[in-house]
C-alpha cells in the first residue's frame, strides 16, 4: 500500500479543505489515516467500524486486549457512545475539555469490542488541535486511534516518526507540524464513583486534585507492577518507548547524578553511548554523544523533546543511553512514567 503524505497550511484553507475531504473518505471507507493532536500522532479509523479498527491493531501490531481511545469533536457525539456521565465526569469535562486528557465511561453497544479490546468501558477524547478537530469534523463520526508508532516503540511526535514506522501500512498521514505537549494524554477513570488516575500527562494530577479532590492513583503510575498485578488501562503493562539500546536512568541531586553517568560512561568504553543531558548539564559529560532533552526551568520542554529523543538514540545507534532522572512532581509524574518504562525500569537511585 502507498501511504500519502499531506501537509496542511493554515494560510491556504482551499488545500486544507481538499486534505479534510480526502482524509474522510478514507475513513468512511474502513481506511486508516494519521493525525496530528496536541499529545502526540494518533493512527485513526472509524470508531464505530469494528472491521476498520482491526486494521489498527495490525499495522501497528499491537495486542488485541489493548483498547483504543476514542476522539470527538463536539460534546454532542458523546451522548450516544457512553452510559452516563457522573459530576465528576462533568467537572473534569468543563476543567479540560478540549485539551490532553481522556477520559473512561461505561459504553454503549454503540462502540463495537474491537474500540474497547474487550472492555465494557470506552476511553473518550476531545482533542484541542485545529487539524485534529478539523480532520474528525470531516469525519462525521467518532475517531478510534492509539498513538501513531510501531507497538513498543516511542510515540511519534513529528509526522516523520509516523512514516519511520507505518509507511506502506497505513492509507494517509496528515502532517500538521509538531506536537505541542508531545506526551499521551493524561487518562481518569471516570467509570466509578471515584475517580482513578490510570496514565499521568501533562494535565497533572495536582491540576486533577483542585477539580476532583478524592482522586486515586492506580498503581501502574508510579512504577513496575508485581506478579499477577493488573494495571487499569490495559496499555501499561506493555513495553513502551524503549530504543534499542540498553537504557539507564540515574537519578539524585544533578552533581552527584552526573558524577555517576560520568562513572558508568567510563565503565563502558566497548560500547557505542548516549546521554541523554538537560541545558543545566549538558557541558559536563566525558562524551560528545549528548543529547539535550530540555532544561530542568521548563518542564514542559523536556515532555515536548521525550519521545523524539528516545527516537535519536535509535537513529545514533546508541547501544547504551544514561538519562538523567526527574522528580516525581507536577509534570515530572509523566516524565518518569515514560522514561522508566523506556529503560524497562532499569534505575540507579543515589
Ligand atoms: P495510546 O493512545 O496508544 O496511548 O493507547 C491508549 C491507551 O488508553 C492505552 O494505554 C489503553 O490501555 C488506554 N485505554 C483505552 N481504552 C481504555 C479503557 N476503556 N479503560 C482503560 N484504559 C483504556
Ligand atoms: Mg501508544
Amino acid at each position: 500500500m502507498k501511504t500519502e503524505i499531506l501537509t496542511v497550511d493554515y494560510n491556504d484553507p482551499q488545500l486544507n479543505k481538499a486534505i479534510f475531504s480526502k482524509a474522510a473518505k478514507v475513513i468512511n471507507t474502513g481506511g486508516l489515516v494519521a493525525f496530528p493532536t496536541e499529545t502526540v500522532y494518533g493512527l485513526g479509523a472509524n470508531a464505530l467500524d469494528g472491521e476498520a479498527v482491526k486494521k489498527i491493531y495490525e499495522a501497528k501490531g499491537r495486542p488485541s486486549d489493548n483498547p483504543l481511545i476514542a476522539h470527538i469533536s463536539g460534546f454532542e457525539q458523546l451522548l450516544p457512545l457512553v452510559k452516563e456521565i457522573n459530576e465528576n465526569a462533568k467537572k473534569l469535562m468543563k476543567a479540560f475539555m478540549p485539551g490532553p486528557i481522556t477520559l473512561v465511561f461505561k459504553k454503549t453497544d454503540v462502540i463495537p469490542m474491537q474500540t474497547s479490546g474487550g472492555l465494557d468501558t470506552v476511553a473518550i477524547r476531545y482533542p484541542e488541535n485545529r487539524t485534529a478537530q478539523e480532520f474528525i469534523t470531516a469525519c462525521g463520526v467518532p475517531i478510534a486511534a492509539p498513538s501513531a508508532n510501531t507497538s513498543g516503540k516511542p510515540s511519534p511526535t513529528r509526522a516523520s516518526h509516523v512514516e519511520f514506522d507505518l509507511s506502506g501500512k497505513i492509507d494517509m498521514i496528515i502532517d500538521g507540524g509538531s506536537c505541542e505537549f508531545g506526551l499521551e494524554s493524561t487518562i481518569v477513570d471516570v467509570s466509578g464513583s471515584v475517580p482513578c488516575l490510570l496514565r499521568p500527562g501533562s494535565i497533572t494530577l495536582e491540576m486533577l486534585k483542585e477539580i476532583v479532590p478524592d482522586i486515586k492513583v492506580d498503581g501502574a503510575v508510579l512504577g513496575a507492577l508485581k506478579d499477577g498485578e493488573k494495571p487499569k488501562a490495559p496499555g501499561m503493562k506493555y513495553t513502551h518507548y524503549s530504543p534499542d539500546a540498553n537504557v539507564t536512568i540515574v537519578r539524585g541531586d544533578i552533581e552527584h547524578t552526573v558524577a555517576e553517568i560520568n562513572r558508568l560512561l567510563g565503565e563502558n568504553t566497548d560500547k557505542v553511548c548516549g546521554v541523554v543531558a538537560t541545558e543545566e548539564t549538558k557541558d559536563k559529560y566525558d562524551t560528545e554523544n549528548i543529547l539535550v532533552i530540555g532544561s530542568r526551568k521548563h518542564p514542559e520542554t523536556i515532555a515536548a523533546n521525550l519521545f523524539k529523543m528516545l527516537r535519536k538514540c535509535d537513529y545514533k545507534g546508541y547501544e547504551a543511553v544514561f538519562i538523567e532522572g526527574f522528580p516525581e512532581s507536577e509534570l515530572g509524574l509523566a516524565i518518569m512514567n515514560r522514561l522508566k518504562k523506556a529503560a524497562g525500569y532499569n534505575i540507579i537511585e543515589l
